[in-house]
């Protein structure tokens, strides 16, 4: 397949498969994320790992050999104890994150793998495929160790190249350039990094350290397998040792002085390789979330939103922004609107209608190299879905009679996945007072105080729940007001129709929700059942 130049992931891979034919001509093509799991992983990272995902897809759709490595770095020091965890996780404070333990309670080795793991399942669920790299098991394995001692050989360099983007301020507490040293050893009694490099040897590599905790030692850096190096150094020589082409990086690694400008430079002048081509990705926010995650004490997962969304929704989220265009993904109604959208794209496409650039945002949504993400065979509506989920509770009986009358739904497995994610967001993201309880027993306060023409709506409305239809409800409840006034039933709307259509509605709602406003009133109704209705309209 050649190239069409319809969207930003066709343009991106067209210019990494020309770089990667200049650069490694034959190879594999490698793009590369990575992420700190130092904690819940943040949805907002996801597309740390969604921007080379749908770029090396493309180019995998094209029949090039593409790997997309993902780096853990679950080597780097535990910083501090997040909320909610046992205050006397401090004492871990500064040992690698692997070596901390999980938090109570969790199946997995270590803190690390603990969050790492809810990340490989949701990345699996996307149809993600990445090859995973614990960078504890390649610095342990001495699989850096070239670049560890060209690194600290070439030191004086790193720091001249760090000096650039000192400003004035700063560099009167900066270290002395002899001072430097990229690596950072990890205590070999306690495990921490309050290590101070005291003495190191170019001949011998012989490295002493001391550390906070009162234990030192001299070590062979050659042979040294339990420290790494810092940041800035560490992120340049994967670059050169991966060989990798694409690699994105949030805004925060972009000011002057940070690890993308930096790193640029680092991984020419010292480790002989080059920066990868690396988009910028603009900040993705949540919205509707916000009461919840202060509530629990935890962040917004990927794992959070597939349970509210189907996996082609999440996808084509990114795919059809750029990198540099920020979004929002949304927990709250906006959710609703967003598959109403989604769903109007699908028609579009179906009746090839959709642009070039909407129909290569909804092929990489539904389908990845590796074959279609998982589907719901009978998309009802979203939005129909939560009401549904919502007036019934998620009774699977009731679910599927009101599915049945309203689109011929003929299982509530030719309902999923969408309706269980419908059901999770009604669940979990609607709060109480929105949500819908269909009254179990007439108002009779309320139907005693109406008036005559108002028992007569009720008792026309009654009479015409035979249409057990959408279309037949629909205009069965705008068709009362008009047969009230005289008017044929195809009348146009004029204002004192539409005045007395909005006053029917809203008797109606108070009749059988006890609120003013509730779910569209033919859903309603069908949710309800013709006997339910009937006995709370008094008729
Ligand atoms: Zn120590």
């Amino acid at each position: 397949m050649d190239s069409a130049e319809t969207d930003w992931v066709s343009r991106f891979a067209d210019d990494v498969i020309a770089e990667a034919e200049r650069r490694a001509p034959g190879r594999p093509i490698v793009c590369a994320s990575g992420l700190s799991p130092s904690g819940p992983i943040h949805l907002g990272n996801l597309r740390e790992v969604m921007t080379p995902h749908l770029v090396a897809d493309e180019i995998r759709r094209r029949g090039r050999e593409c790997v997309h490595l993902l780096s853990w770095d679950d080597y780097d020091r535990f910083r501090r104890v997040p909320a909610g965890i046992d205050p006397s996780w401090a004492e871990h404070i500064g040992k690698p994150l692997t070596s901390v333990p999980a938090p109570p309670g969790s199946p997995h080795a270590n803190w690390a793998e603990h969050f790492k793991s809810p990340m490989i399942e949701a990345l699996a669920g996307l149809g993600v495929e990445v090859h995973g790299i614990s960078q504890t098991q390649q610095y342990t394995s001495g699989a850096y160790r070239e670049q560890i001692l060209t690194a600290v050989r070439e030191r004086a360099r790193i720091d001249a190249v760090l000096s650039r983007y000192r400003t004035k301020q700063a560099s009167g507490q900066a270290s002395e350039p002899e001072d430097y040293f990229p690596y950072k050893p990890y205590c070999d009694l306690c495990e921490r990094d309050l290590t101070t490099v005291t003495a190191y040897d170019d001949e011998t590599t012989e490295l002493a350290y001391t550390c906070e905790c009162g234990f030192g030692e001299t070590v062979r850096l050659a042979e040294h397998d339990r420290g790494k190096l810092v940041w800035k150094v560490d992120w340049p020589m994967r670059w050169a040792h991966e060989g990798v082409i694409f690699e994105p990086s949030g805004v925060d690694h972009h000011s002057p002085g940070s690890a993308w400008i930096v790193g640029g430079q680092i991984v020419g002048e010292v480790f002989g390789g080059q920066q990868p081509i690396g988009p910028m990705y603009a900040f993705v926010g949540i919205t509707g979330m916000a009461k919840m995650s202060s509530s629990k004490g935890d962040v917004p997962t990927p794992s959070d939103a597939l349970a509210i969304m189907e996996a082609p929704v999440l996808r084509w989220l990114y795919a059809r922004r750029k990198p540099a265009q920020s979004f929002k993904i949304a927990f709250d109604q906006e959710i609703q609107r967003l598959y109403d959208e989604w769903d109007a794209l699908g028609r579009k496409v179906a009746a090839g209608q959709a642009q070039p650039a909407e129909l290569a945002a909804y092929n990489r949504a539904v389908h990845a190299a590796a074959g279609p993400l998982p589907a719901t065979p009978h998309p009802v509506a979203y939005r129909t879905l939560a009401s549904v989920a919502d007036i019934t509770t998620g009774h699977a009986e009731q679910t599927l009679r009101i599915l049945s009358d309203l689109d011929g739904v003929e299982s509530l497995d030719a309902a999923r996945p969408r309706l269980d994610r419908a059901q999770r967001w009604v669940d979990d993201h609607v709060p109480a007072d929105q949500r819908t309880r269909v009254r179990e027993t007439p108002d009779q306060e309320l139907l005693d105080s109406l008036g005559a023409g108002e028992r007569e709506g009720l008792r026309l409305l009654a009479d015409g729940l035979d249409d057990w239809t959408l279309e037949g409800l629909t205009a069965l409840v705008y068709g009362v007001p008009k047969l009230q006034a005289g008017l044929p039933a195809d009348a146009k709307a004029t204002p004192e129709l539409k005045t007395a259509q909005r006053a029917f509605f809203a008797l109606l709602y108070r009749l059988l929700v006890g609120r003013d406003t509730g779910p569209r009133l033919p859903t309603l109704l069908m949710a309800v059942g013709a006997g339910r209705v009937r006995k709370l309209v008094g008729a």
